[in-house]
């Protein structure tokens, strides 16, 4: 057993210069990579998590991956007292999953809470990590100034770890996120890092793979107050908004003064930014978006955006609301995934127990 592994380590930075290699990998061989991402049931999905991950994840389910989405309903009181509907939110985030392409039948789809085996992981990982570098984490620090409580609580601190147990019970390799993770990456490779070096397999082999983060098209959508758009802070698009609260919300986006439509993420983020929404929708450059509105200043660059926002997203709001009506389906849908990851963490913590050396 090696013991070079100080929990004082420098950051394991992820190799996500280059993903370009994806979609070759993946197309010839999709059985040997597996994602697993998830969302916090805190509120209906908006357009952020659909261009900064669940496009991505659509697109690898489609190439045949394995895909694995946790709801983390623990990871909802981190930054508040309760988890305030609950089920309702659990239930869209289904509904949302389904509407934008996710196929039940070969996703697992599950919460955190009905996993127990995949909770215990987090007993041994929280061990491998310094309380030093908690405190350290970028995405901790953003989530603490935007928490609603007066102290930091103990589940705030070690959330990455819990979510490196999300990931590695199910031994994913891909997982499509926002750039917002990317902190929380790292802690997962680092824990599988030195899980396996302070736990080898008696043939040397390793337990865990080194999970890499995928960005999507838009790694971080800003809201209509120029932040990062989220479920909590009251500034996103929902996915399954109607067309005129969908306008509604664009016309009281945050812009700037200058007619003169410029794509310049760095001098004009608001601005860009939904240029960069437009172009998404409409499979186009922003530069592009950016020539054809020229002089017409915010209010023709809000329309553009709402009639390409509500384009795209007709066909997926119409699936969205077919499937809103049968909410067992939904409910049997978490209760099949709850069922497979289940059996999937009950061998993960089998096999984490034996290299520990536990009766
Ligand atoms: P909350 O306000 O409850 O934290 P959230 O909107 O930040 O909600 P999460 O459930 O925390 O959403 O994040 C789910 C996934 O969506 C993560 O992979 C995250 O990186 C991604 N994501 C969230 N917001 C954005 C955004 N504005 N742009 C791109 N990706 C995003
Ligand atoms: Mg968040």
């Amino acid at each position: 057993m090696t013991t070079t592994t100080a929990v004082t380590d420098q950051p394991d930075l992820a190799d996500l210069s280059d993903l370009s290699d994806l979609d070759e990998s993946v197309r010839a061989d999709p059985a040997a990579h597996r994602v697993l991402t998830g969302d916090r049931p805190t509120g209906p999905l908006h357009l952020g998590h659909y261009f900064g991950s669940l496009r991505n994840r659509v697109r690898l389910q489609r190439l045949g991956v394995e895909m694995f989405l946790v709801i983390p309903d623990y990871q909802v009181i981190t930054d508040r007292d309760i988890a305030d509907r609950l089920a309702e939110h659990t239930e869209n985030l289904v509904l949302d999953y389904l509407a934008t392409g996710i196929d039940a039948d070969r996703a697992t789809i599950f919460t955190h809470s009905s996993v127990p085996a995949l909770n215990q992981l987090l007993l041994p990982f929280l061990s491998l990590v310094s309380v030093a570098e908690l405190h350290r984490n970028p995405t901790v620090k953003d989530e603490i100034a935007h928490s609603s409580q007066a102290a930091v609580n103990g589940l705030m601190l070690t959330y990455p770890v819990h979510q490196a147990a999300d990931i590695l019970f199910c031994k994913a390799d891909l997982v499509p996120v926002g750039k917002d993770q990317l902190p929380h990456l790292e802690v997962a490779r680092t824990v599988a890092r030195r899980f396996n070096e302070r736990y080898p397999r008696p043939d040397g082999t390793a337990v865990f793979p080194r999970p890499r983060a995928l960005l999507g098209a838009a790694p971080l959508l800003l809201g209509t107050d120029g932040g990062k758009m989220s479920k909590s802070r009251g500034n996103s698009i929902p996915i399954g908004a109607d067309e005129d609260t969908t306008a509604r919300l664009l016309k009281g986006a945050k812009t700037d003064a200058d007619r003169r439509i410029g794509y310049d993420p760095a001098g004009r983020p608001e601005v860009s930014n939904l240029l960069l929404l437009t172009a998404l929708c409409q499979d186009r450059t922003p530069e592009e978006v950016a020539e054809e509105i020229g002089d017409g200043g915010a209010a023709a660059l809000k329309r553009t955006a709402t009639e390409a926002v509500n384009e795209y997203f007709r066909p997926i709001r119409a699936r969205r609301a077919e499937l809103a009506a049968d909410r067992a389906h939904l409910r049997e849908v978490l209760r099949a995934g709850s069922g497979r990851a289940n059996a999937i963490a009950d061998a993960t913590l089998a096999e984490v127990r034996e290299v520990m050396g536990s009766l």
